[in-house]
């Protein structure tokens, strides 16, 4: 509102609207799939949703730990007000890190090799450590030849009292595909990693496999914990499962235009009209994250209807051929969103631009403004 109470038009054109109830229903599900304790992933800002959101959401609806991939991710969680009771996880550390601040802030440090382990015993602040096994990613993790070493380096720390080792954790590369005998071998890997550990005198309490593919198809994998980002918000790589989508992406029309057959409409005219048409302008595009590469197969919903978005997607705008309806400045389109009115969804864009769902709902930039609903 203005001092004289007149209301202001919103200073961002586009929207991003964050379904809360959906990422509780979403959570509700895992948690009634499994017996396993669920970890809450949050890294990248929740997948772009918002990490404080989907953090408290998670957690009000069964999760009881949050995951990041650093721990300036962990920092993050601890200043969105979760509690100090609720365990973090974060992974993916350098071998330089403030070991102080993670086991002040009560964040658990995934350790990967036995240079990261020495480092973090060097500390000597007691940081309550998950081994992480490569069980088949060729990423990170430690690789099967050095676990032995990281086994007995913990088991040394943890007598001198430098560490506590809480947990041993794997990933699965092909979860999404559950017959594929690499999911096999990921879990074998895993247990006989677990088993080691059992060997070299450790107690890893909490042992967990399972990212949101995993945690639907093969309950296996479940042990003690899984870690589920994906699904929270809706999206499942194993696409099995119905889950709820949780984002909805407005922009208004900013400008309507009557165009002749025969136009050619944006850089390069890669798209020449057929027919005399009417053209409407959104101001949205690639730096907003709209990927360019979906140019000339995209759709959006405008006037209850989906349009193909024509010409190349431009940085902060992109061209709807509307046809003949009565399509107005200031009518709103739908970008993508759950589904419920025929508008595309995440899973449209992302087949558009050859691309995962992921990149598209961690791709949406800071000028779309940001609403929880
Ligand atoms: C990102 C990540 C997850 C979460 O995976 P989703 O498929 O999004 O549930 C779990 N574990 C690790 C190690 C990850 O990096």
């Amino acid at each position: 509102m203005t001092r004289s109470g007149q209301p202001v038009a919103p200073m961002r054109a586009s929207t991003l609207e964050i379904d809360r109830a959906a990422i509780a229903a979403n959570t509700r599900r895992f948690v009634r799939s499994t017996s396993a304790a669920i970890m809450a992933v949050v890294k990248s800002d929740a997948y772009g949703h918002g990490l404080a959101i989907v953090a408290r959401t998670a957690l009000a609806s069964g999760a009881t730990w949050i995951g990041v991939t650093s721990l300036a991710e962990g920092i993050a969680v601890r200043a969105a007000g979760i509690s100090m009771e609720v365990p973090v996880l974060s992974w993916l550390n350098p071998v330089e890190l403030d070991v102080a601040t993670a086991v002040q802030l009560r964040i658990d440090l995934a350790v990967p090799s036995v240079r990261h382990l020495e480092a973090i015993a060097a500390a000597r602040s007691r940081a309550r450590v998950h081994l992480h096994l490569d069980t088949g990613m060729a990423r990170d993790g430690a690789a099967p030849e050095e676990w032995r070493a990281l086994m007995a380096a913990a088991k040394r720390a943890e007598a001198d009292g430098l560490i506590e080792v809480v947990g041993v954790m794997g990933h699965l590369p092909l979860a999404a595909t559950p017959d594929h005998p690499a999911n096999e071998r990921g879990q074998c890997a895993f247990l006989r990693g677990v088993e080691l550990a059992g060997q070299a005198g450790l107690r890893p309490v909490v042992r967990h496999l399972a990212a949101t593919a995993a945690t639907l198809t093969i309950p296996m994998t479940h042990f003690d914990l899984v870690r589920i980002g994906a699904g929270l918000v809706g999206i499942d790589p194993s696409c099995t499962t119905r889950l709820r989508g949780v984002m909805r992406l407005t922009t208004p029309v900013v400008q309507v235009r009557r165009v002749a057959a025969g136009v050619g409409v944006g850089y390069g005219h890669s798209h020449i009209t057929t027919r005399a048409t009417t053209l409407a302008l959104l101001p949205i595009g690639y730096a907003d994250g709209i990927p360019r590469c979906a140019s000339g197969r995209a759709h959006v919903l405008v006037g209850g209807r989906r349009r193909p978005v024509i010409g190349e997607i431009s940085m902060d705008q992109m061209i709807v051929d509307v046809g003949v309806d009565p399509v107005a400045p200031g009518d709103v389109a739908v970008v993508f969103g759950p589904g419920d009115d025929r508008e595309p969804t995440v899973a449209d864009w992302a087949r558009w631009a050859g691309t995962i769902p992921h990149e598209i709902v961690t791709g949406i930039g800071p000028r779309v403004g940001r609403r929880v609903i």
